[in-house]
């Protein structure tokens, strides 16, 4: 049995490969979250795609909710996504919502998905002791 076919929404056991989905948010103040779901073609089409539409019909840059409509927002909570589609590269993408659907939207990776490590934001990056022991700032580096 391969168990990376089992969608992680529906639970259902899927014959073709399932979309990787990695989320990442970044509450103010606190460590980034990121979790990750394989998700099958279905759930693809039900989660993930109206979300995707709703964030690039460009209510968001208005400071308009793209989910429950609200405008005049001042600001938008923001989720970093990463789609690993079969047979296909990496594509990212953000979605943003108002406060409160943001919170509904992540519900599915935190009770479905699996917690990723946290990772540092890349302008936090430490510098390895390695490379600056020898006079080499890495962020310097290409
Ligand atoms: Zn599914
Ligand atoms: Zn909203």
């Amino acid at each position: 049995m391969v168990q990376n076919s089992r969608c992680s929404a529906c639970g259902q056991l899927q014959k073709l490969k399932l979309t990787g989905i990695y989320a990442r948010w970044y509450p103010y103040g606190s460590e980034s979250i990121g979790y990750q779901l394989n998700l099958c073609d279905e759930c693809v089409q039900s989660r993930l795609v109206p979300v995707l539409k709703a964030t690039y019909n460009g209510e968001a840059e208005n400071g308009t909710c793209p989910s429950c409509h609200e405008s005049g927002l001042p600001r938008l909570e923001y989720t970093w996504l990463t789609l690993y589609a079969r047979n296909e590269d990496a594509v990212r993408c953000t979605v943003a919502f108002c406060e409160r659907c943001a919170e509904r939207y992540r519900v599915q990776f935190t009770s479905y998905g699996k917690k990723l490590e946290d990772r540092a934001r890349p302008q936090q990056a430490s510098k390895p002791a390695y490379w600056q022991a020898l006079g080499i700032d890495p962020r310097q580096a290409s």
